[in-house]
């Protein structure tokens, strides 16, 4: 075993409240271009084109899972050599695989181009492109451009990218507007059904979705405008949100039955819906969800698990397994964390819980093992060499890939966690 080693200094902050640390090194994290996965499934007509490389075009691949011939609303153009060498005029060669995208394929109606790491990518001036061939198809396509550049953004950070890309293009909200709610962040279409019930349950009127399922469908936005964060990755987005108008509802994000409790709660609040009217809503499905957690609460009570930085949901994850579960946290990793998004989050997590801003995947490891959690939640590029170390390990990407928001799935959510520590029971029976 290694030696325990030394935690970072903190950076502050009250002696019962979380310490926050920020620790600077090697990374182990997907890149933006990750978000592709779930986002071509969200937006029915959209296509993503990532401007990159082999690399890029592997990666998508194989996170997608998906079969070529089922026409995946996602594709690499990927540079060759004679693009590298400059025989070839980069904006005309992408403008030609555009128009035979485009002509092969008319149902897309937004299109996104998505920048990558290479640096003759970085040196292609994707909005410019995007402005270029956004005159060319108007009004049939709208064609728009974003970076998931492992140098710029770690996983999550794709989605936070596409979204703050389709702000500007929001159409503004009529004069005197009647109050309307948007949610931010892309959810599975059943558990966006169900809040969009629960919302009208509790009398809000105007409620939309960013994103959006049809690229016609963009929410208006403005000052009457109130949004509400999905997901808790999305820094960008609200701040181009705010920055038209719109105001934030600050909230804790909807990851088990307190979660969806206190995300509604603060929607129906900011509504002026009375506490009578948001009790009778919510009263059916949160019992449901309570007596779902029974199950699982007897599998992961007690239970110690140490959470690598991977997807930003990490806080939100810990608060739920340690005030719904009885997990005990030993370390909370996270790529970011956005303190003001965060705050209502923080202010549950456990006194003195550890938590890490940044990665030194090293570090990070040999504080793992000194620890030996009986769980660990890390990527797929850790999980694989820490299983063959005697851990047992989730897949972060697992929470992004499955529908966990909302109280219908707080069982779910439940059942990713306990579902490896099952597994490791039979395999040593
Ligand atoms: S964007 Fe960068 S990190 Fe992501 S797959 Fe392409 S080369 Fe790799």
């Amino acid at each position: 075993m290694n030696a325990l080693s030394p935690f970072p200094a903190p950076l502050g902050g009250a002696c019962d409240a979380p310490v926050i640390r920020q620790e600077r090194g090697q990374r182990e994290v997907f890149c933006g271009l990750t978000g592709i996965v779930w986002l071509h499934r969200k937006i029915q007509d959209a296509f993503f084109l990532v401007v990159g490389s082999r690399t890029c075009a592997h990666l998508l691949q194989s996170a997608a899972g998906v079969m070529i011939f089922a026409e995946p609303r996602f594709a690499t153009a990927i540079l060759e050599d004679r693009d590298l060498a400059g025989v070839a005029d980069i904006d005309d060669e992408l403008d030609a695989v555009v128009d035979r995208l485009l002509t092969r394929r008319p149902e897309i109606k937004l299109l996104f181009l998505v920048g990558s790491c290479p640096s003759e990518v970085i040196k292609i001036d994707l909005s410019r492109a995007a402005a270029r061939q956004s005159r060319i198809h108007a009004p049939r396509v709208r064609i728009l451009s974003y970076s998931g550049s492992g140098v710029e953004t770690t996983f999550t950070q794709g989605e936070d990218a596409c979204l703050a890309a389709l702000v500007p293009t929001l159409p503004e909200e009529a004069p005197n507007a009647p109050p309307s709610l948007l949610v931010v962040g892309a959810l599975a279409d059943v558990v966006e059904d169900q809040f969009a019930r629960l919302f009208d349950a509790l009398g809000i009127a105007s409620v939309r979705f960013l994103p959006m399922r049809r690229a016609a469908n963009l929410p208006s936005v403005g000052p009457n405008t109130s949004f509400l964060l999905a997901q808790p990755f999305l820094a960008d987005t609200a701040r181009a949100l705010e920055e038209r108008g719109a105001r934030h509802i600050e909230a804790p994000f909807p990851l088990g039955v307190e979660g969806a409790t206190l995300w509604l709660q603060a929607a129906a609040r900011a509504f002026g819906v009375s506490e009578a009217r948001f009790h009778a809503a919510i009263e059916a499905p949160r019992v449901r969800a309570a007596q779902a957690l029974t199950h699982y609460r007897e599998a992961l009570a007690g239970k110690r698990i140490f959470l690598f930085p991977d997807s930003q949901l990490e806080p939100v994850l810990a608060r739920f397994l340690s005030r719904e579960m009885g997990m005990r946290i030993i370390e909370i990793g996270t790529p970011y964390l956005h303190r003001r998004h965060m705050a209502s989050e923080l202010s549950l997590l456990p006194p003195d819980t550890p938590i890490v801003e940044g990665q030194h995947v090293d570090r990070q490891l040999d504080r793992c093992r000194a620890a030996k959690p009986d769980l660990v939640l890390c990527g797929l590029g850790l999980a694989n060499p820490l299983e063959a170390e005697g851990f047992t390990t989730k897949w972060s990407i697992e929470l992004l890939f499955s529908p966990i928001q909302g109280f219908d799935q707080a069982g779910d959510l439940a059942e990713l966690f306990a579902r490896p520590l099952r597994r490791r029971v039979r395999l040593e029976a």
